[in-house]
């Protein structure tokens, strides 16, 4: 015989006296004889949540049940008439819940309660968040799958169409309801501003939806900044976090309404004010300019840069196929890394001269010839910038920007969404990012959970 482990749960009352003592599991102590042998097992570990729970809300259970004075029929007395189960499903398990039935005297009336005609819903808002939160990250499918493997069992609760529903519903309630500005909010001197747009493939028809994301940070937020930076611009690798931002995101066709309306509050989350100086960093599309332009009567002033993370990308797709072209136009990028525009556009007019009888080479350099004329006001000098350790590039929030687009919904090829389940994804997945989220989470989890429901 050897020794025994064993859990019990106690009930002790005021006076401090075990009243009840309940064994939630016994086992025996024995000598690992490999990794898999320490501890109690994943299934042991939710057995016994359960146990525990069952317990705990068993003797909760006297306080389910209607708040009545008297029979709302005939104003007669009620009475106790024992207790009904009904289902309450916690963040791992699973419980039959007893509430408390009551049956009037005088004309039989009952009533017989729920967990969900008591509290508007019977899903426990920790597991409504988690449902949401992988929802908005994964396919409904792949959440449905996560969650029940940390839950160990498969739990009907955590079906993909339920995940879908409540993701959209919180989503929804998010765009509908944004979160005041806290009033502790401290006024930055100096704000960065990232604006990008995308595209998702539609259900509706065959074009697609553009979606626009913001992110907005202050620079004293972001933890080592710079990264390895070769001396033509080549970004090997950016290592730092932004630890506190805000993020906005839109997928309504609305004349960029929500975004700009969303971009201005995150702006504000992170401490806008009209002495606040802006610095902007977009790619060159015109919507993305237009974003950040309709944010110039809440600052002191933006100043505008061209996305080097965009720039350098466009320089990586135009590849000439040839080593002396290619060193030729990497030379363009080296002027452009420097600010000096004027000499890359010529090094560029003169590349193009080489090449005249080759159309599709030609119609390369003309591509990025025009994306640099029609930014020009925008590109700075960078590697300027980045000695001073001054933001230049979207690298830094971009697996930010990208994701919120990118990962969840364009990443599966099958998958295509309606405009409004893409917006209320994305609505989700900005609060999701943005600093705030562990302090506004539980009031659109909740109402989610009870329109679900
Ligand atoms: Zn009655």
């Amino acid at each position: 015989m050897s020794d025994t482990i064993r859990v019990t749960v106690e009930k002790i009352n005021e006076q401090g006296k075990v009243v009840s003592k309940v064994v939630v599991i016994e086992k025996e102590i024995s000598k690992p004889e490999e990794i898999i042998d320490i501890g109690f097992r994943h299934s042991e570990q939710v057995d016994i949540l359960k146990s525990i729970q069952d317990e705990y809300i068993s003797q909760q259970s006297i306080y389910f049940k209607e708040d009545l004075d008297a029979c709302p029929r005939c104003g007669g007395k009620l009475c106790k008439h024992g207790y009904t189960k009904s289902d309450f499903h916690a963040v791992f398990t699973d419980h039959k819940i007893p509430t408390c039935r009551q049956v009037c005297n005088d004309c039989q009336w009952r009533s017989i309660p729920s967990i969900k005609s008591l509290f508007g819903t019977n899903i426990h808002p920790d597991l409504g968040k988690m449902q949401s939160e992988f929802g908005a990250r994964y396919s409904y499918r792949d959440a449905q799958s996560i969650l029940n493997k940390m839950s160990y069992y498969v739990r009907k609760v955590n079906h993909h169409n339920g995940i879908k529903q409540i993701t959209q519903l919180v989503g929804k309630h998010i765009d509908e309801h944004p979160d005041e500005i806290p009033h502790d909010v401290k006024p930055s001197d100096e704000l960065i501003v990232q604006v990008d747009g995308g595209h998702v493939k539609t259900i509706e028809d065959q074009r697609s939806i553009e979606a626009m994301t913001s992110v907005v940070y202050d620079a004293k937020n972001i933890e080592y900044k710079g990264g390895r930076v070769k001396d033509n611009g080549d970004v090997t690798e950016i290592r730092g976090i932004i630890t506190s931002k805000s993020c906005a995101a839109s997928a309504l066709s609305d004349n960029q309404k929500s975004i700009r309306s969303q971009t201005l509050s995150a702006a504000k989350l992170q401490g806008l004010t009209k002495q606040t100086k802006l610095t902007a960093i977009c790619d060159g599309a015109a919507n993305c300019w237009s974003v950040i332009d309709s944010l110039s009567d809440e600052c002191q002033s933006i100043e505008r840069i061209l996305d080097w993370f965009h720039l350098s990308m466009k320089f990586k797709n135009s590849g000439l196929g040839n080593k002396k072209l290619n060193e030729k136009l990497d030379g363009a990028k080296w002027y452009l890394w420097h600010g000096q525009v004027e000499d890359a556009i010529s090094r560029l007019e003169e590349l193009k001269q080489e090449v005249t009888k080759d159309t599709k080479k030609v119609n390369k350099l003309e591509k990025l010839l025009s994306y640099v004329v029609n930014n020009k006001n925008y590109i700075v000098n960078y590697d300027e910038r980045k000695n001073k350790d001054l933001v230049f590039t979207s690298q830094m929030a971009e697996s930010n920007v990208e994701s919120l687009i990118n990962q969840r919904c364009k990443g599966q090829q099958h998958m295509k969404w309606s405009r409004d389940g893409l917006h209320n994804i994305l609505t989700l997945r900005a609060a999701m990012n943005t600093y705030t989220w562990p302090k506004v989470w539980e009031k659109h989890v909740l109402f989610g959970l009870k329109k679900a429901a």
